[in-house]
């Protein structure tokens, strides 16, 4: 099997199993990837490509993603670093940081839904062009590696229009306005993930930040899960789902999305999130960053990969985007520890 291969693979597995009811098929080797950012500094310096030109200069977004394949080994290549590519095409004035910090938006320039402003040609802005052509020179680079592509939904997009307070304020003031800025933002990932399918993107990660610690699970369901279905059917490539935080309240819903899979944190026991998942969607994730691949050894990392293989997650990955001073011998350690 390709590395492209083993992901798309270990996406069908739940799918598999539920056909199967159970009948064992010999194992497929173990998929490792990573669904959202491992640009660290290290891999910078190692590669020669480094922030913030490798959030706008296409060669450099390419050269500093492949080395999640080329150093790492994983089985993906993943190249949007930040969350906020979309962002700068809205007009939030990105500052995009330096080699040690992650781009920002600089304003927040909508207060109610009649200020958002998605231009016809939003998919030809600069910000939003060397995400396409990263993925092209990365496509034509790696036929065999799986390529994931990467838009926003509604919920993080309504949060760099409007902030995150005054967005969640109005969930409670004014539902039907929130419902509104969601329904106007949807068009944005569903073209942008076309474009980056026909791009060559093998998969999608849409990143969406309903994170359980601002949202409470009734609310992803009544606001957000409809159109998380909806994009799931409108996407043509499997789509993977990342949000942060402790998710085990919503998982159950993902797991009825149609999504491929979900990618989910540390907050989330493995073992958990695949009670609550069952064999309705595939699982990515969950080694921790902030502990174990930022500040641990490569044994702690291999104790939370077996973890992980022993709940069944079909894709190891990070938790999230790994932080920009994680050493490269713990993401080397999770791929190794994956494959035993
Ligand atoms: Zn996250």
């Amino acid at each position: 099997m390709t590395p492209r291969e083993r992901i798309l693979n270990a996406l069908e597995q739940p799918q598999q199993r539920q056909q199967q009811h159970g009948l064992r098929r010999p194992k497929a080797p173990q998929a490792v990837g990573n669904a959202v950012s491992i640009a660290t500094v290290e891999l910078m310096e190692a590669t020669g490509c480094f922030f913030p030109e490798a959030h706008v200069c296409p060669e450099a977004m390419a050269g500093l993603a492949a080395a999640g394949h080329e150093i790492l080994g994983y089985d993906t290549i993943a190249p949007v670093f930040s969350v906020q590519q979309e962002a700068d095409a809205m007009g939030c004035e990105v500052n995009w940081g330096r080699i040690d910090l992650m781009p920002e938006v600089g304003v927040h320039p909508c207060r109610i839904a009649a200020d958002i402003r998605l231009p016809a040609n939003i998919l030809r802005h600069p910000a939003i062009m060397v995400v396409l052509d990263a993925l092209q020179i990365l496509r034509d680079r790696y036929p065999d590696v799986c390529i994931v592509g990467k838009v926003f939904g509604p919920w993080t997009l309504a949060y760099h229009l409007f902030g995150v307070e005054r967005f969640l304020m109005m969930t409670l003031d004014n539902p039907a306005e929130v419902r509104r800025i969601l329904r106007m933002l949807m068009p944005l990932p569903e073209l942008f993930a076309r474009k980056q399918l026909e791009a060559g993107a093998d998969v999608i990660t849409l990143a969406d930040h309903a994170t359980g610690d601002l949202v409470a699970p009734a609310m992803y369901h009544d606001f957000l899960w409809p159109l998380h279905k909806e994009l799931a059917s409108a996407i043509a490539g499997p789509v993977i789902l990342h949000i942060c935080g402790d998710t085990l309240d919503r998982i159950a819903w993902i797991s009825r999305s149609g999504l491929a899979c979900f990618h989910f944190e540390s907050k989330v026991p493995a073992a958990k999130a695949r009670w609550a998942a069952g064999d309705r969607i595939a699982l990515m994730g969950n080694i921790n960053n902030p502990l174990t691949l930022l500040h641990g050894t490569p044994a702690d990392v291999a104790v939370e990969v077996e973890e992980a293989l022993a709940a069944g997650v079909e894709i190891i990955a990070p938790e999230c985007a790994v932080p920009l001073t994680t050493p490269t011998e713990n993401l080397i350690a999770l791929a190794e520890a994956a494959r035993g």
